[in-house]
């Protein structure tokens, strides 16, 4: 790792999948992090590197309550807020945990970066394009979503998430950046995340049904981690303050098409097993990158072989290794406490 700078970042959900990723890059770049997280989704293991680095730090706790003193004590340059479950069957068992999530956590975390006088960025979605009409998508699309799905409690919270946050913008309370992110995938998902990348490379992997929703001809476009990570410092470095930016890759497959590369990929014999769609699952979705191309300079850069087949050897390892006490006979709620007690870094 880099020598310290003097950038000290806030990572809310940094345990999660994306987060994780975002703070080691942060790390490596010789920042100091704080990761806020409550393991609602995020997972103490995907930050079990960074015991004992000086230059990191956890606290958990909720972003929908008060921040605790140990954020709000400090001193801050950025805050990420990538706090919120993703995953369509995570974000909807507790809906109102996740409208809140995104209502009152962003508003916390904006409140913070105003206190603090740091540059924030909220992490929003695809989904704020809801199904979209539009193809692909572009930022000025204002979407088409379902407010009373089943969706809607992470797409609408997303939405009046970008609201708060083009608000404090426009009333100067805090200099703000706001990502949409597309499909992203890589080594750290959950493999109960219930989404399609995870799900059908840990069903290959497993020998059981891959399971397609709906006839399989849906389509998404998806991006690996490190791309995504890369995009999201870029935009948080970059002036773009005047409206969203897509992150996401443009390379759009079908998911009866995803399925057959998986298991073309792992030799699997799976069977495909074919269940029904949910309820406002989108046809199509495919970001336009423009605006991301033109004004961070950025693209995509891994393949969908190359993070599949990283993606697949990740999981393939993690299935090799003991769970759900791992190696060192440690449960996750005891390393959730040691990280809590991580080690101060200012
Ligand atoms: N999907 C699928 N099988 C699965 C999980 C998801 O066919 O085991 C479908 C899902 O219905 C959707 C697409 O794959 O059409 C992408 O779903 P995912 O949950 O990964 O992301 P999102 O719907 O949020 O784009």
């Amino acid at each position: 790792m880099r020598t310290a700078n003097s950038k000290i970042a806030l990572v809310a959900g940094g345990s999660g999948f994306i987060g994780s990723h975002l703070v080691d890059a942060l790390l490596a770049e010789g920042a100091t992090v704080v990761c806020l997280d409550s393991f609602t989704t995020g997972r103490p293991g995907n930050l079990r590197h960074l015991h004992g680095e000086s230059r990191f730090d956890f606290v958990e706790a909720d972003v929908i309550d008060e921040l605790p003193a140990a954020v709000s004590r400090r001193r801050f340059s950025h805050v990420y807020n990538l706090a919120c479950a993703a995953s369509p069957p995570h974000y909807q068992m507790d809906p109102e945990h996740t409208m809140l999530t995104n209502v009152v956590g962003t508003r916390n975390l904006l409140r913070l970066a105003e206190e603090k006088g740091a540059r924030f960025l909220l992490t929003s979605t695809s989904e704020v394009y809801g199904d979209p009409e539009q193809h692909p998508q572009t930022e000025s699309y204002r979407g088409w979503v379902n407010c009373t799905g089943p969706r809607a409690c992470y797409d609408e919270g997303k939405r009046a998430a970008e609201t708060l946050a083009f608000d404090f913008q426009r009333l100067r309370r805090a200099d703000v950046r706001v990502a949409r992110l597309f499909n992203t995938y890589g080594p750290r998902m959950r493999p109960d995340d219930g989404r399609v990348v995870s799900n059908v490379i840990c069903q290959a992997l497993a020998g059981e049904d891959v399971t397609i929703y709906g006839d399989g001809s849906q389509t998404r476009s998806f991006c690996y981690v490190s791309d995504l990570v890369d995009g999201l410092m870029r935009l948080m470095a970059s002036d773009v303050r005047d409206g969203p930016v897509n992150l996401g890759n443009p390379v759009e497959l079908t998911v009866s098409d995803l399925a057959e590369r998986v298991l073309r990929m792992t030799g699997s014999r799976s069977r495909i097993s074919y269940r029904p769609l949910p309820i406002d699952d989108p046809r199509r979705r495919r970001p336009d990158i423009g605006r991301a191309k033109a004004l961070l300079g950025w693209e995509p850069k891994v393949t969908l072989q190359q993070g599949l087949e990283a993606t697949a050897a990740w999981f393939a390892q993690e299935r090799d290794s003991a769970e759900p006490v791992d190696a060192e006979g440690e449960s996750e709620a005891a390393e959730a406490r040691r990280l809590s007690l991580g080690v101060a870094a200012e």
